[in-house]
């Protein structure tokens, strides 16, 4: 259908852009309570990089008030060890489970909940500039009654809500990258395991029915990585990181044979979420860093929230901000938690093997305020 002047007619009076874990979610969200929703996304199919996720309990309960049941292995613990001895630190029961999910599974499991309510999804879509008037295509413009910016850090809805700060205003590396792979295994315990060592850590947990492990290695560095999740890199990279880490370790970093690296930048929250008729909502609004594994369930937390409050984004940005700003400050100050070197080690970690004779819980109750808050309540 096209309207007088011979532009598409607009029949969604949502329209969001990307269909990643924040579009998604807000679309099945805004649809339940009643909206006609639309969801433009480049990719021409909805394949997901074969990587895990954590969705920790403050996601999980989106999901579930969502009605998304996506399959995956659930951790109780999350054990500390410490790399180049293998000598475990310390084991920290969680409050609630968390859920180790594929991201290709989380993302088929939005995808079809938001087909069954009724939202319109147009792939191979890309939209080069979000403007006032409407999102410029390659098809030309296609106009909107209200975006949701759910395209990234790097999305054109971040540069046109937001153009200095997408342009890099206050982003900074944070002298740290990471590389990505998975890896065969059998037997894996269910739990999250992170390898400490000096100025670097592993995070190892398994995934589907435990026959896949996912693996996050960061190094603190000097120099720069281009921004991007998609680089490739040589294995021997990582296994070079990790070459003083016990034999066990070693071993498996052995079996590695396709890695992909990144950059960490620390870009801080977007400073304005909403302009005109356009807000954003997950790592358009507040790209997060990995070490609170928080990026994901704030996106879902936003698509819960933002959907309820659509009638006005600028109330829901300022009951939003604060919560969304200290999960942003804590995955900051986790960063380098884990990379402790000589006397700091041995006292750091020797405090820790303390805390879990007498009080092993203590360490996980430090985010209660986090993961034990329910968005989907009140
Ligand atoms: C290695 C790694 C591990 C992580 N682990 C965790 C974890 O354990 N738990 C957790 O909570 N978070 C984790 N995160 C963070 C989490 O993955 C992100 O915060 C989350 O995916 C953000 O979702 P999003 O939907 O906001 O953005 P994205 O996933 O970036 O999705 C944006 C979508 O918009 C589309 N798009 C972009 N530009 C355009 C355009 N111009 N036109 C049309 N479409 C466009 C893209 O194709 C994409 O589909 C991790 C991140 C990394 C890199």
């Amino acid at each position: 259908m096209r309207d007088v002047v011979g532009r598409p007619a607009v029949t969604a009076d949502v329209t969001i852009l990307g269909a990643g874990i924040a579009g998604l979610a807000a679309a099945i969200a805004c649809a339940r309570r009643g909206h006609a929703v639309e969801v433009i996304e480049q990719a021409p199919a909805l394949r997901e990089v074969g990587a895990g996720l954590q969705i920790a309990p403050n996601g999980a309960r989106v999901l579930d008030a969502l009605d998304v049941d996506i399959p995956h292995i659930e951790s109780r613990t999350v054990a500390l060890v410490d790399g180049p001895t293998g000598r475990p630190v310390l084991r920290m029961p969680l409050a609630a489970p968390f859920r180790l999910v594929h991201r290709a599974d989380l993302i088929a499991g939005l995808a079809a909940a938001a087909k069954d309510a009724g939202v319109t999804l147009h792939l191979g879509q890309q939209v080069r500039r979000v403007t006032e008037a409407g999102l410029e295509t390659a098809a030309g413009l296609r106009p909107y009654v209200r975006l949701i910016g759910a395209d990234g850090a790097r999305g054109a809805s971040r540069a046109f809500v937001a153009p200095d700060h997408a342009a890099g205003q206050g982003r900074r590396f944070t002298g740290q990258v990471a590389w990505r792979a998975t890896l065969p295994v059998t037997d894996w315990p269910h739990e999250t395991r992170v390898q400490m060592g000096p100025g670097r850590h592993l995070v190892l947990y398994p995934l589907r029915g435990g026959d896949r492990l996912n693996i996050v290695g960061v190094e603190e560095r000097a120099d720069w990585t281009p921004e991007g999740w998609d680089i490739d890199d040589d294995p021997d990279h990582l296994r070079a990181a990790f070459c003083g880490f016990a034999a066990p370790v070693r071993a498996l970093l052995d079996r590695v044979e396709t890695v992909k690296l990144w950059g960490l930048m620390d870009h801080g929250a977007t400073p304005r979420w909403t302009r005109g008729r356009v807000t954003l909502v997950g790592d358009a609004a507040h790209p997060t860093l990995p070490f609170l594994a928080q990026g994901a369930n704030l996106a879902l937390e936003d698509a819960w929230t933002l959907a309820a409050r659509l009638d006005d984004p600028a109330a829901w940005e300022a009951t939003r901000r604060t919560r969304v700003e200290r999960a942003l400050a804590a995955a900051r100050g986790n960063a380098t938690n884990y990379h402790l070197s000589g006397m700091r080690r041995v006292v750091g970690h020797g405090v820790l093997r303390v805390l879990d004779r007498v009080a092993p819980g203590v360490m996980a109750r430090r985010y209660d305020w986090l993961y034990g808050h329910d968005v989907t309540k009140g």
